[in-house]
């Protein structure tokens, strides 16, 4: 499900009905460096790094998104998520490419079943937007992404285990694939009486708004099954007028809408920011759920906050936020069978 690769748009425009429609708004996201640095003012000496990073991990910023990075400032905490700098090149010990082993939990195609009552359902390789501390910026999507012949094995396992009582779609981001397919998919779901919940894992709503469209609330609503989507938000600027809106248009079909974070070195590694992150969060209708210590893939080391800082800088939000403005501070244990609190380590 690789989008059509097209030349980096230049036209930046604030007028959401100048956009075009979200497939366009896709394939028109800046694929390049180049035109990334010219977009939010930044000169020739960031091009090395970033072209350094995006050999790895290519560049790929959608219009709407972009609209609200600062221009000229190299800090700001949207931009440092998509601007590939120097350091994703060097190797840093403890920094491997598989940190979730996920590789080793994918009973069939497309699927990856660790926890109980739920399954991961791989929806869609591809993003909209490329965030440069993903933790799947090495995994091996092309093998893993189901095609429609290959869910029929998928969801016989889902048919199969009883116990199963919510299905996760997520990626790459679901809401990439289109809405035909998700449709189709959707209505299988549905068809399988043990499965309660319908949840959806996707920075979509977030980075090209539009997206939220009368197609996609059309298969929403016609399932029987509750519906939870988790968006990835990190930072405060990253809700506008327009996200804000299409969690409106998603609340408006029944939607439970949550939250989950990373806590990444300078985006978001102090109280005032995360603070903020979660008041914006209730203003737009959605709830902090989790908020994930980075995962330790290559080439994201300069993202890293350690734990006791991280714990140090929860412990200080408790004191500030009501208990539901609160996210949970986790990691991923490959193996656990749950998200895992974090402990402060021992000094
Ligand atoms: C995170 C995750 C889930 C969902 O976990 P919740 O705690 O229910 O949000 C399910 N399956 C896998 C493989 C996961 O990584
Ligand atoms: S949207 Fe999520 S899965 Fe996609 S690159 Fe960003 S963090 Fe990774």
């Amino acid at each position: 499900m690789q989008p059509v690769q097209t030349i980096s748009s230049s036209i930046a425009c604030d007028d959401s009905a100048s956009r075009g429609s979200w497939q366009s708004q896709l394939s028109g996201a800046i694929r390049d460096p180049k035109a990334l640095l010219a977009a939010v003012g930044l000169d020739e000496r960031w091009l090395p790094g970033a072209q350094g990073g995006h050999q790895a991990f290519e560049v790929r910023v959608p219009q709407a998104y972009l609209s609200r990075i600062k221009r000229d400032d190299p800090n700001d905490p949207l931009l440092r998520q998509v601007l590939p700098l120097d350091a994703e090149t060097r190797a840093v010990a403890g920094y491997v490419t598989d940190p979730l082993e996920e590789a080793d939990h994918t009973p069939a195609t497309g699927l990856i079943h660790k926890y109980a009552t739920r399954v991961l359902m791989i929806t869609s390789s591809a993003c909209a937007i490329n965030c440069r501390y993903c933790f799947r910026r090495h995994f091996p999507y092309e093998d893993h992404a189901a095609s429609r012949a290959q869910w029929g094995e998928t969801l016989d396992y889902l048919r199969d285990d009883d116990s199963l009582i919510e299905a996760i779609l997520s990626g790459g981001d679901p809401l990439v694939s289109s809405d035909s397919r998700l449709a189709w998919l959707v209505g299988e779901l549905d068809a399988i009486s043990h499965l309660k919940r319908l949840r959806l894992h996707t920075r979509l709503p977030v980075v090209i708004p539009d997206r939220v469209d009368d197609a996609m609330l059309a298969w929403l609503s016609n399932t029987r099954l509750q519906k939870v989507m988790v968006l990835h938000i990190n930072h405060a600027n990253e809700i506008d007028d327009s996200v804000i809106n299409a969690c409106e248009r998603l609340k408006g079909v029944g939607v439970t809408l949550l939250n989950q974070s990373v806590l990444l070195r300078g985006v978001n590694d102090d109280v005032a920011t995360l603070r903020a992150l979660s008041e914006r969060l209730f203003e737009a209708g959605i709830l902090p759920y989790y908020l994930h210590v980075l995962d330790p893939v290559a080439g994201a080391a300069h993202f890293d906050v350690p734990d006791h800082e991280a714990c140090q800088l929860h412990d200080v939000l408790r004191g500030q936020l009501p208990g539901f403005l609160l996210p949970r501070l986790v990691r991923e244990v490959p193996g656990a069978d749950a998200k895992t609190p974090l402990q402060v380590p021992p000094r």
